[in-house]
């Protein structure tokens, strides 16, 4: 049980590692987006309000934006 729980643990670590080496080498900032992850539409789910009646809009995180479709959202490319 320990065991499993150390190990997976390690998984975490070592994707989380991977993750931020790659963003590291490859900082650049997208183009499109410059750097906010956010396009230049309106999400159509919540009309851009960011949220959906008393929650927040799951579509787009609550921006009211759609996610860069060059970078896929994260601002980076
Ligand atoms: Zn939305
Ligand atoms: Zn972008």
């Amino acid at each position: 049980m320990k065991r499993r729980v150390m190990s997976r643990r390690k998984l975490v670590v070592a994707a989380l590692s991977i993750v931020f080496a790659a963003g590291v080498v490859s900082a650049a900032v997208c183009a499109a987006c410059q750097g906010s992850g956010t396009g230049s539409f309106k999400c159509s789910f919540c009309n851009g309000t960011g949220s959906k009646g008393q929650f927040k809009c799951s579509f787009c995180n609550g921006k009211g934006f759609v996610k860069c479709g060059s970078c896929n959202g994260t601002g980076q490319r």
